[in-house]
């Protein structure tokens, strides 16, 4: 694999995966992302200036400069990680995912299919479109289980829907093109250079800041967490070693409750920061209405992926929360800045 376009580099994902592939492999990154408020320039501190990584900012549904793109470095692989990715904002506002998830991924597997169908064979073979996908297309699971690959689709929020139906579109590319696709689902990320609305960053900030940690419903609900890097490197498992058509769960085998994310947090941060005058960081938890339609229960058997790639994560829980505490303890600048909008590209002029 020489060259990959990478959708979606500048959001928490990608961006950890663009650092990630520039520490580890040899390949060329031109990246493309349309910078909406969850991604940022900040996020690619570092990678920006590697002459392995090539920033566009621009839209995936921008089938011209898409298929310019392709043409112009002859890409060999597309990892599609750009989405509308925040469940609230879903239930707020259901059209942006709609134009992004499906359409979206829809305008660039045309892209994409036009320029693989006039690569010669041998690079028509080795290409991967490798589609970044979650864990919530399959639903809510009751206290026992594992979503597999065969788990029937059955999205709740919005946002599963359209990524469900992304999820089809690409299948489709596969059985009717032929085009060399994959698809990953995976449980909920948590690390370095995750905007802060999502659970983790969004409790460290308002702990930092004296904010209450609100709780949906009793906390009860259960998600399978998997640190960011984990995740990346099984994208590269998955496009080295995956087989096209096929579908990949990956997962860190690491159920907790959201109440059990918030306490370890808390007490991640009372034995971090000491001197803190407040008390307990315990004391800022608070319960509220429950959000509509909320997944009781996710968790994924990633045994798949482990078998056929030899996949397995890196991180413990325990690691990677104490190395995100650290990370976010140590810049909460990145924080205020992506959250008051103020790296999204127009002081650098992308
Ligand atoms: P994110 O919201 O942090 O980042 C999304 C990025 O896509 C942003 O940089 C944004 O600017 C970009 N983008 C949005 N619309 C675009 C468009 N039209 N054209 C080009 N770029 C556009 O999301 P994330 O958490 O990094 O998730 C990345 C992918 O992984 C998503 O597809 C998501 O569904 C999937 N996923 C996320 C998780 C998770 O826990 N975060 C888990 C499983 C799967």
């Amino acid at each position: 694999m020489q060259t990959l376009l990478v959708t979606g580099g500048a959001g928490f994902i990608g961006s950890n995966f663009v650092h990630y592939a520039l520490e580890n492999t040899d390949c060329r990154l031109v990246n493309l992302d349309k910078l909406t408020y969850a991604g940022s320039l900040s996020s690619l501190a570092g990678a920006l200036q590697s002459p392995r990584h090539i920033f566009v900012r621009g839209a995936i549904q921008d089938r011209a400069l898409v298929s310019r793109l392709l043409a112009q470095y002859q890409v060999d692989g597309v990892v599609h990680l750009a989405a509308e990715s925040h469940v609230d904002r879903s239930i707020e506002g259901p059209g942006e995912f709609i134009a992004t998830n499906i359409v979206g991924t829809f305008d660039l597997l045309e892209s994409v299919r036009g320029y693989w169908h006039g690569l010669p064979p041998d690079r028509q073979a080795a290409f991967r479109f490798l589609h970044v996908s979650t864990d919530e297309v399959y639903g809510s699971l009751g206290p026992d289980g594992y979503f597999s690959e065969t788990s029937r689709y059955a999205p709740n929020s919005p946002y599963a829907a359209s990524k469900a139906a992304a999820d089809f579109l690409v299948r489709a590319y596969f059985r009717t093109y032929g085009l060399p696709a994959l698809i990953t689902n995976c449980s909920n990320n948590y690390g370095p250079y995750q905007f802060p609305e999502k659970l983790i960053p969004l409790m460290l900030c308002n702990a930092l800041a004296g904010k209450p940690l609100t709780v949906y419903g009793d906390g009860g609900n259960i998600r399978d967490w998997l640190y960011v890097r984990d995740h990346c490197s099984a994208l590269f498992a998955v496009l080295t070693r995956g087989r096209p058509g096929e579908t990949y769960n990956v997962g860190g085998n690491t159920e907790r409750t959201n109440l059990q994310i918030v306490r370890c947090i808390c007490d991640l941060l009372d034995e971090l920061r000491p001197r803190h005058t407040g008390g307990s960081f315990h004391r800022l938890i608070t319960f509220v209405k429950d959000r509509p339609g909320h997944d009781w229960r996710y968790a994924v058997d990633a045994a798949k992926l482990c078998r056929e790639t030899g996949w397995a994560p890196r991180e413990s829980f325990a690691s990677g929360m104490n190395k995100t505490v650290w990370w976010y303890l140590e810049h909460q600048e990145w924080c205020e800045a992506v959250r008051a909008g103020s790296n999204r590209g127009e002081q650098a002029g992308v």
